[in-house]
């Protein structure tokens, strides 16, 4: 059934910002407000002078503050986001042979870079169905678990435990970091782009080392490896603790994650937005149990996303018919990214007020009524 646009949500029953996206998500007002109040003194700024450098402080010690970070632990930057750290790290990172958990297409992709590096052994790959998560498994042969916090493709997330084994553990926490709470112990490396619950824009990496990660990082640096300039862990560490980047940043996205990093810890940290996240979840996973057209996608309640669910639909409905019928109404990005399922990805990062998720299940109610009408 394709959109029917002719369906017109009653204006009172709109959210205050129609974005719902799982990545990238919705950027508050306040901060573009912010950047454009910075007018001429910071875009278009040197990155080496110390405008610019003390932002990525402020990135960097905003960050220390949300996670905890224990003394040692190191908030490295740099260009290329999320995917250009899976490079990175196959290059900078392991040792001889990773293990990875694979349960989506975030997962599948690091697994995909690291199989083809011609310096390193075949990984160990752990896999599960979609919809649930797997279990790493120490071994000696490995020096590297690559785990995902939480897998945005199928809305699963995993408890977060250090592998009890030599090896580093290395976590994908793209969509998970700023929006559910971590212990930094449980971690050698959490990695992540800033727009997803931080709600900023794309284009670079954080990654928060251990020292354990640190010492690797300098150890494979010395070893004789060739590793691309771009993707030196080892320069990206060298720049970072002097608050710069190996080449030039995007400076409206470190000013952004910024904004939004002190805007949590303002809020009550971590707790508060992971609190958020979970209580907008509470709503929407409620809401679906309970209607007779729709139900989670992840059985197990304890895997569910509190950060991007994954809603499966019966027919008459549809996906298309759905996610359309809600865009021409102004909200987007609810389509799903694996399109062979009859569901929608709806987002409930930090920066949606409990208001909005009411406001979204509303309409999606008025939707539904009106299709099945
Ligand atoms: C979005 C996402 C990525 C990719 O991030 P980019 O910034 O586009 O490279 C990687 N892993 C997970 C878990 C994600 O959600």
């Amino acid at each position: 059934m394709p959109e029917d646009t002719s369906i017109r949500i009653p204006s009172g029953l709109l959210p205050s910002d129609g974005r719902f996206g799982c990545g990238p998500t919705r950027v508050r007002q306040s901060t573009l407000d912010h950047l454009a109040e910075s007018g001429s003194s910071y875009m278009g700024t040197s990155h080496r002078r110390p405008t610019v450098r003390r932002m990525v402080g402020r990135v960097r010690s905003g960050l220390t503050e949300l996670f905890g970070l224990p003394d040692g632990y190191e908030v490295v930057l740099g260009n290329g986001g999320a995917s250009a750290f899976w490079d990175a790290a196959a290059f900078g990172l392991i040792e001889r042979a990773s293990q990875h958990l694979r349960f989506g297409a975030f997962s599948s992709k690091f697994v995909g870079v690291v199989s083809g590096a011609p310096h390193l052994e075949a990984p160990d790959v752990i896999e599960s169905p979609l919809g649930t998560h797997p279990m790493p498994s120490p071994s000696d042969r490995i020096d590297l678990y690559a785990l995902t916090h939480n897998e945005t493709s199928t809305g699963v997330t995993m408890p977060l435990r250090r592998v009890e084994a030599d090896g580093l553990t290395v976590v994908d926490a793209t969509s998970a970091a700023g929006a559910i709470a971590v212990d930094p112990m449980q971690f050698d490396v959490y990695f992540f782009s800033p727009q997803k619950a931080f709600g900023a824009d794309g284009g670079l990496y954080v990654a928060l080392c251990s020292p354990r990660a640190l010492e690797r990082i300098d150890r494979i640096a010395a070893s004789g490896r060739w590793i691309p300039p771009f993707l030196s862990l080892s320069s990206a560490v060298a720049q970072s603790v002097k608050d710069q980047t190996y080449n030039t940043p995007a400076l409206a996205t470190l000013f952004m994650l910024a904004d939004t990093v002190e805007w949590m810890n303002g809020q009550g940290g971590l707790a508060w937005s992971s609190g958020r996240c979970a209580a907008n979840a509470a709503m929407l996973y409620g809401w679906a149990e309970q209607h007779p057209m729709a139900q989670p996608f992840v059985p197990d309640p304890s895997m569910r996303s509190p950060i991007g669910a994954t809603i499966d639909f019966r027919q008459p409905l549809t996906w298309a018919g759905l996610a359309g019928t809600l865009r021409a109404n102004g909200i987007v990005d609810t389509e799903p990214y694996h399109k062979d399922g009859n569901h929608l990805r709806i987002g409930l990062w930090p920066s949606i007020p409990h208001s909005d998720m009411e406001a979204f299940i509303a309409c999606l109610d008025y939707v539904i009524e009106a299709i099945l009408s």
